[in-house]
């Protein structure tokens, strides 16, 4: 007997995410059925239907944020003139609650796979140069300690050699292989404070 179509259709949009198997999003439908009443089931509904409308990309460090002006890039008091390169949205939250980084960011989107440049249209290099040229004297590349970190910090490196900054990458604080996202804030602090120079 195959399941209810309807139960296989939001099986299937679990099944998206990364990490989450086919067993898993069964598994998570079948709770959603059993436990939660439909008040619940509405309010996630919601949620999933607002989620395009009320988070935007900043157009100048491509975080998500809910609306311009961008909370990253509009602080006075930052540092305009140190950027800091990440892969994705949620290692700007994690950097920026660690209050020891005192710049601004650029997100690149992915990382670069080791083998091919797959990869570099998502990072919108012609962006990330505009934005370097805007006056910005240091770059840190605060990337995965991993096979796809190292080819991106190399990849980006060579792409803005020409261009005459001081170049950093993080300390050996993040071990090697781990996603930034598991760092906790005491490793994040000290590879940002003892980053080495590129
Ligand atoms: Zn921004």
């Amino acid at each position: 007997v195959k399941y209810p179509l309807a139960f296989e259709r939001l099986v299937s949009c679990f099944n998206r995410f990364q990490g989450i198997g086919r067993k898993t999003s069964e598994r998570l439908v079948f709770d959603m059925l059993s436990r939660w009443d439909s008040e619940a089931i509405e309010e996630f509904s919601h949620a999933l239907s607002g989620l395009r409308q009320g988070v935007m990309t900043c157009p100048e460090c491509r975080t998500h944020i809910e609306t311009l002006p961008c909370p990253f890039c509009s602080d006075e008091r930052k540092n305009a003139k140190l950027l800091c390169v990440v892969a994705s949205s949620k290692d700007v939250y994690a950097i920026d609650t660690t209050n020891l980084f005192p710049g601004t960011f650029y997100v690149l989107g992915s990382l670069l796979s080791p083998l091919d440049e797959r990869g570099v249209d998502s990072m919108d290099m012609p962006l990330l140069k505009k934005r370097v040229h805007s006056g910005i004297e240091e770059v840190i590349f605060a990337l995965d300690s991993s096979l796809e970190g190292d080819a991106t910090a190399a990849y980006l490196r060579n792409e803005l050699a020409p261009l005459s900054l001081k170049m950093s990458r993080l300390a050996t604080g993040v071990p090697v292989g781990t996603s930034l996202d598991f760092v906790d804030r005491g490793t994040l602090s000290r590879a940002l404070s003892g980053r080495y120079q590129l």
